[in-house]
C-alpha cells in the first residue's frame, strides 16, 4: 500500500464517520466514503478503474441499506465519475435494482452525474503491456487460446473499493464500486453489482462488502452467505472465515470482506495475500492496514 493510498483510506473513513457523527444515515456515509475513493484515481474504481480488453472502461457498483432492504446497482456503466451515486439513484429514483450497459450510462447522464475523464495514457500503456503479455489472438482458435492465457496470467486485483456503516438509528448499509479484474473480456461483469454477491445489508443481520475475483464470489453468493451466518447469531469474524474457507476449498477462489454486525462488531478478513482496508469508530485515529488476520 502506498502512502497516498493509506492517506486516502483514512480520509474516506473520516468523511464517512464524520457524517455518522452528525447524525447522517449509514447510506450517506457509505456513498461519501466510496465517492472519495472513486475520485482519488488510486484504486480500481471510478477515475482509477481498469480498462477491459477492448480499451473501454466499464464499471460496476452497488449500494444497499438494511432497514427496508432497498438496493440499487449499475453494471458496465461508462464515462461516469461516481458509479456508486448512479447505483444510489437506481435505488432511490426507480423501481428497479440493476441497470446495465449503455442505458445505465444514459440514466446517469439524465441525472447529470459528473463525467469521467478518458483513460490516461498510463492506463492505456498498462493495458497494451497486458495484451502483449498474453499475445494477440484472432479467430475461433484464438479465442480459446485467449481464455487459457487470461486464466494463466490473471492475478487477484484487490483495489476495488467498498464500505459498510452503522448509523445512530441502527441501520446498516453496504456499498462497492469497481473497474473489474485484470484482463477482462469486454462485457464481463463481476460480483460487485450483484446484490447478495458483492454487497448485502440487512438490519436483522449486518452489512457486507466484498472484493476479490468476482467469478468465485458470485458462485457462493458470498455477501448473502456471510449475512445469513450473522443472522443465525455467529460473530462477524467466524461468519466471514467460514465462507472464505468454503471459497478456498470448494472453488479455490480469492476474496476479502468487510463485515459489520448491527451491534457494531465488525471483521475484515481475506484469503488473499493482502487487502487494504481500515475502520474507525471515532476514537483515536482510523486504523488502516493491508493485512488482516
Ligand atoms: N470483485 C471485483 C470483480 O470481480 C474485483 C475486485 O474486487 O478487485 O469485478
Amino acid at each position: 500500500m502506498t502512502g497516498r493510498q493509506r492517506a486516502c483510506l483514512a480520509e474516506a473513513l473520516c468523511a464517512g464517520y464524520g457524517l455518522l457523527d452528525r447524525g447522517a444515515a449509514s447510506l450517506d456515509a457509505v456513498e461519501a466514503a466510496i465517492r472519495l475513493l472513486e475520485a482519488s484515481g488510486l484504486f480500481n474504481a471510478g477515475v482509477g478503474a481498469r480498462l477491459q480488453l477492448d480499451g473501454t472502461r466499464r464499471m460496476d457498483a452497488s449500494i444497499m441499506e438494511g432497514a427496508g432492504l432497498k438496493a440499487g446497482a449499475v453494471a458496465g456503466i461508462e464515462q461516469v465519475r461516481h458509479p456508486i451515486s448512479a447505483a444510489r439513484l437506481v435505488m432511490e429514483r426507480t423501481d428497479h435494482v440493476l441497470l446495465v450497459g449503455a442505458p445505465a450510462t444514459d440514466f446517469a447522464k439524465h441525472f447529470q452525474l459528473a463525467r469521467q475523464a478518458r483513460p490516461t495514457p498510463e492506463q492505456r500503456r498498462a493495458l497494451r503491456a497486458d495484451i502483449r503479455r498474453i499475445g494477440k489472438q484472432t479467430g475461433a482458435a484464438g479465442t480459446v487460446r485467449l481464455f487459457k492465457a487470461l486464466a494463466r496470467n490473471r492475478k487477484p486485483g484487490l483495489e476495488t473499493v467498498g464500505a459498510v456503516a452503522l448509523d445512530r438509528a441502527g441501520t446498516v448499509a453496504a456499498g462497492a464500486s469497481t473497474g473489474g479484474i485484470a484482463l477482462m473480456l469486454p462485457g464481463r461483469v463481476g460480483d460487485t453489482p450483484l446484490i447478495g454477491c458483492g454487497c448485502y445489508a440487512d438490519d436483522g443481520a449486518g452489512a457486507v462488502s466484498m472484493t476479490g475475483i468476482g467469478e468465485g464470489i458470485i458462485r457462493l453468493a458470498m455477501a448473502k452467505a456471510i449475512t445469513d451466518r450473522l443472522a443465525s447469531g455467529k460473530p462477524p469474524a467466524d461468519s466471514v472465515r467460514h465462507v472464505l474457507r468454503q471459497l478456498g476449498s470448494r472453488i479455490r477462489g480469492q476474496a476479502g470482506a468487510l463485515v459489520l454486525a448491527p451491534d457494531g462488531r465488525f471483521a475484515i478478513r481475506h484469503n488473499t495475500p493482502h487487502m487494504m482496508a481500515g475502520s474507525w469508530d471515532g476514537r483515536g485515529k482510523p486504523t488502516v492496514r493491508d493485512r488482516f488476520p
